[in-house]
């Protein structure tokens, strides 16, 4: 059992990874995942398949259900992450959504000098297949399919939000992922014909068949083996067992929320922390777990007019990017119109009667806030304390504070007369003062799935930076992560593009031996 390259966790990230370096048929690829496989599209599992249906997927078998805290005035809320072949791209909402070109600019100039706009838009086109937009911006040879709802295909609340956002004055934009988007837009998905287009099945199907590439699936990575500082193997449970697979490069790409905490498993981390846990130090690095970062997200919840939609009506169809008034941070904020009993219903909006419901969601993007994970034992089937950390800075507030008064102001617009009755939470009370409107959103915030950075990339001058922009761990050999957990800050956008992106890239970087 020795292989060239093993891979850990078959996500976003993990999934491409081991599909690109198996394209080599003299190195032998390992991909290990937690969660099931299902290689025969006609057995694949509704929630994974159908993709118009978020609530149902993220909130169903295949997701691990963390817990996490977020504000000190709300209870833990649970937080999705894909656990099948695919991992939370197999389960999310399938906004295949860019970062602005001063995102990856912002990660170059923090000493990822190989990581800039311009470095990684070849990567982007890579990984994607668009069938709107070919161009110099777009790719049409890769795996993932990309394609916007046409208006004709709006339903009406979706042709009143844009309608309402133009009239405000916003941006009437046609593609979110050409480098100068901003304002109102169809979303640019990776659905076709309501499937959920998971890295499971637009990477692992061109792999399954190459002899030298292996899958294992229900085996769960316990910790990375070293001798010394140089990483051999992966020590993992299946089927109750205990097994070590040896491994030339060990490859980590187990998310933003398992990686860290494997590496904490292996004793790669804070040393205090790794002590203090019981686990023996194989290399201290303070940065492990720490930088976590999202997009908090409130929304300001209506009762709408007719039955409730049908539960796998085509969603997600527009959003508005724009920066908030005052904003130093261009495109700090990402406006959307959602389904509320069906689509992509936020954890702490609760709904208990059958009336239907549409929600006008802000995602802030560039938080400045950072949270953190930590372990709570030394068991590795144990969950991390995850500690969320929203509102840290009165930036954050304040610009969310904004964001639900645009929300209102767009729900109110004539536009949505037919479509909104009256507005549920925030009700008035909440309205009146900055104050009370910062302690409504103490009170309802949840996340946008988009947990990065607990890994971060950066030059080993930077003592919180885990990995190098090669993502090769600092201080030890033969060990890499890649995924989005090295993303250095959130981009501001939806984080699976990104996320396949950095797999792209990181094994390009294996490939040729960089
Ligand atoms: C509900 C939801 C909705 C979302 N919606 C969107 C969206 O619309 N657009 C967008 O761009 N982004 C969205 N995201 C975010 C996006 O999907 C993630 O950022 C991205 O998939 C993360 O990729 P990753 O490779 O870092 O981790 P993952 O894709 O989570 O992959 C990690 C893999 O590792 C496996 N694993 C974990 N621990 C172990 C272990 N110990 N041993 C073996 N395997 C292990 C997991 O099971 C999983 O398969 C959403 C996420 C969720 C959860």
């Amino acid at each position: 059992m020795r292989y060239d390259y093993i891979v850990v966790g078959a996500g976003s990230a993990g999934a491409t990874i081991a599909t690109r370096l198996s394209e080599d048929p003299d190195k032998s690829v390992l991909l290990l995942e937690a969660g099931p496989d299902y290689p025969d599209f006609d057995h694949l599992p509704d929630d994974l398949k159908l993709g118009n249906n978020v609530f149902f997927s993220a909130y169903g078998p295949h997701s691990w259900a963390y817990s996490a805290r977020v504000t000190a005035q709300q209870t833990d809320l649970v937080i999705p992450r894909g656990k099948a072949t695919g991992g939370s791209s197999a389960i999310n909402g399938q906004v295949l959504y860019r970062g602005i070109p001063e995102d990856y600019d912002r990660w170059s100039e923090w000493g990822n000098d190989e990581w800039g706009y311009t470095n990684v838009l070849p990567f982007f086109r890579r990984m994607e297949n668009d069938h709107d937009f070919q161009d110099d911006w777009h790719g049409t040879e890769g795996p993932i399919p990309v394609r916007r709802y046409r208006p004709d295909e709006w339903l009406p609340h979706s042709a009143a939000f844009k309608d309402a956002c133009v009239s405000l004055g916003f941006n009437d934009d046609a593609d979110q992922n050409h480098p100068e988007s901003t304002g109102v837009s169809p979303r640019a998905r990776n659905t076709l014909d309501g499937v959920r287009i998971s890295t499971a099945l637009a990477y692992l199907n061109l792999a399954r068949h190459r002899l030298n590439f292996t899958l294992r699936a229900n085996v769960h990575a316990c910790r990375v083996v070293f001798d010394g500082n140089r990483a051999v193997g992966v020590e993992v449970e299946s089927g109750g067992d205990r097994f070590v697979a040896e491994g030339n490069q060990i490859i980590v790409s187990s998310g933003a929320i398992a990686s860290p905490q494997l590496l904490l498993l292996s004793g790669v981390g804070p040393a205090d922390h790794l002590r203090e846990v019981g686990i023996p130090v194989v290399h201290e690095l303070p940065g492990v777990g720490q930088n976590l970062r999202d997009h908090p997200s409130a929304c300001v919840l209506f009762r709408a007019a007719g039955d409730r939609p049908d539960p796998q009506a085509a969603a997600i169809q527009v959003g508005l990017r724009y920066t908030i008034e005052d904003s130093y941070l261009r495109n700090d904020m990402q406006i959307t119109p959602l389904l509320m009993t069906s689509e992509h219903r936020p954890a702490q909006v609760v709904i208990d009667d059958d009336e239907n419901y549409i929600g006008i969601s802000a995602g802030l993007q560039l938080a400045l806030g950072k949270g953190e994970l930590r372990l709570k034992s030394s068991d590795p089937s144990e969950y991390p304390y995850l500690d969320y950390n929203y509102y840290q800075e009165p930036f954050d507030l304040e610009r969310m504070r904004k964001a639900i008064r645009t929300c209102i102001e767009i729900g109110e617009h004539p536009s949505y007369r037919e479509i909104l009755l009256d507005r549920v939470n925030p009700v008035d009370a909440d309205l009146v003062s900055d104050a009370a409107l910062d302690d409504w959103l103490m009170r309802n915030t949840g996340t946008s799935h988009h947990v990065s950075g607990t890994c971060k990339m950066g030059p080993s001058s930077d003592e919180m930076a885990v990995v190098d922009q090669h993502g090769r761990v600092h201080g030890l050999d033969n060990i890499r992560v890649a995924d989005a957990s090295i993303m250095p800050d959130c981009i501001r956008a939806n984080t699976n593009a990104t996320t396949i992106m950095i797999g792209e890239k990181i094994a390009d970087y294996i490939r040729t031996g960089r």
